[in-house]
């Protein structure tokens, strides 16, 4: 198959690396793309998005292919592929970074580091900074620096006719509003432009972990411990078993447990002090804490999700840590059959909340915490778990029914799950917006395969 004025590589079912090129990072979602044109620049993803038109062809859009229920293939369609679009340019004396649309977190941290600088991103080094960026983009440095999207200067979007325009501030302004926080659905997105701050290199972070029966004790202790961190002081719940990693002892490997992981970004003295009442809580049965290099410790959870496992997500925002919500935690948390599933909360505030709400198209700057509820379970275990595991993360999330935010963090729904979600996820006034720069700029709804905004 050719694709006028396309040179990077068109790979279809009778290459050798089909299969591989349309593996995602979910082992359960199986699509036969038509076609996979894996792009080398902006003017290949324009050539794709042409192509597609002039055939008729569904479009799916794959950047660091993470999106939980496999948004970045379809079946039958073309796959514009950024995959080998993963290119960094870091401007040390102007703090800006050029990012091409494929590249993923660890690109940019190995990259932006090598000047002891960083932006907000993922948690783990192989998410695509496309979807999450998009989404609006959590992370360690939030609280401190913002969301990700809060510190997109600039984006190259392909757009639904073929055409490239760039979206920044005073350039196509609508666009750039409707990026930041409103998906995939506007465009294809070549490159992005983040501003950067010093951040480590060392950086005082890690986990410290508590038997899972401590659980209530220490949430009621996180909640107070929270409301009077400084911005700095990134923090994440992790509810499960303690993962099988190498700087683990190896006979706590799976052991149901709580833990409360940090980062701190800023000089290593001022956050052994931020911690110092976290650590010294109960009886942890592991502490990780310690300077420690921001890029390890931004790749450090990247082996307990690693492609090719089985996975299902449910996710919600919380309107506070309440005895209600801890309670639920507690009861359900533990409740997975398989060791490798787990629920995270993220909690919020500091720069995040202190951005306009209508600045950007993300929802949810209000809310403190949310939750995401991660099945995960082995390809080779039978389907009778992937059931349970299913279920486990349903009955989870309604049971938190009375305690949910409005909002919702578009990134952690499930595409076809959680369809009816999307409006939800953004509120009235701002879908409303989205709906209207959707129909400026892709009427016909031409990407779609996405957590889709509606032309109106
Ligand atoms: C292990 C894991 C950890 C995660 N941790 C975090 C976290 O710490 N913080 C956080 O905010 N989120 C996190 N997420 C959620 C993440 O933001 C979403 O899964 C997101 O969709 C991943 O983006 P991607 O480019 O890898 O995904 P893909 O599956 O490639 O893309 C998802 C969708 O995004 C759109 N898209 C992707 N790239 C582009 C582009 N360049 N231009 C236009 N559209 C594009 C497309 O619509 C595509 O369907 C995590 C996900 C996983 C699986």
């Amino acid at each position: 198959m050719q694709i006028p004025g396309f040179r990077g590589q068109v790979i279809t079912a009778d290459d050798a690396e089909y299969d591989a090129a349309r593996a995602v990072w979910n082992n359960t979602v199986d699509r036969r793309p038509r076609v996979i044109a894996r792009c080398t620049g902006a003017a290949d993803v324009a050539a794709a998005v042409r192509h597609a038109r002039a055939h008729d062809l569904e479009i799916a859009v794959r950047g660091g292919g993470h999106n939980v229920a496999g948004s970045a293939v379809c079946d039958d369609g073309i796959v514009v592929d950024l995959s080998a679009m993963r290119g960094v340019w870091v401007d040390p004396a102007g703090r800006t970074a050029i990012v091409q649309g494929g590249a993923l977190w660890g690109d940019v941290d190995h990259e932006t580091q090598a000047h002891g600088l960083a932006t907000t991103g993922g948690i783990v080094g192989h998410t695509g900074v496309g979807g999450l960026t998009l989404g609006g983009g959590i992370g360690w440095l939030m609280r401190k620096h913002g969301l990700t999207i809060d510190n997109l200067l600039a984006a190259e979007v392909i757009t639904a006719d073929g055409s490239i325009v760039r979206a920044s501030a005073d350039e196509h302004g609508d666009l750039f509003w409707a990026l930041r926080g409103g998906g995939g659905n506007f465009g294809v997105v070549a490159s992005f432009q983040f501003a950067l701050h010093p951040v480590g290199p060392t950086v005082l972070a890690g986990p410290v972990f508590w038997a899972a029966d401590d659980t209530s004790e220490v949430l009621r202790f996180y909640r107070d411990f929270v409301a009077d961190a400084p911005d700095e002081l990134g923090n994440i719940v992790r509810l499960g078993t303690v993962p099988p990693l190498p700087v683990i002892p190896e006979d706590l490997h799976y052991r149901p447990a709580i833990a409360v992981a940090s980062c701190f970004a800023g000089a290593v003295e001022d956050g052994e002090r931020a911690v110092e009442a976290l650590r010294r809580f109960g009886s942890p049965i592991i502490d990780l804490v310690g300077p420690t290099p921001y890029v390890d410790h931004q790749g450090g959870l990247d082996d307990t999700v690693p492609h090719g496992w089985n996975y299902y997500w449910k996710a919600t925002n919380l309107d506070g840590m309440s005895d209600g919500v801890i309670d639920v935690v507690a009861d359900h948390a533990y409740e997975a059959r398989s060791p490798r599933s787990y629920a995270a909360m993220f909690h919020f505030e500091g720069a995040v909340a202190r951005v306009a709400n209508d600045a950007t198209a993300y929802a949810g700057r209000d809310v403190p915490h949310n939750i995401i509820i991660d099945a995960a379970w082995l390809p080779e275990q039978d389907a009778e778990i992937g059931a349970a595991e299913t279920e486990w993360a349903r009955g989870f999330l309604a049971a938190l029914e009375p305690h949910r935010a409005d909002s919702v963090y578009v990134n952690f729904l499930d595409v076809d799950d959680d369809a009816g979600r999307v409006r939800a996820a953004y509120g009235h006034g701002a879908y409303q917006r989205l709906a209207e720069v959707k129909a400026k700029y892709d009427p016909d709804n031409v990407f779609h395969h996405n957590n889709n905004i509606l032309p109106g």
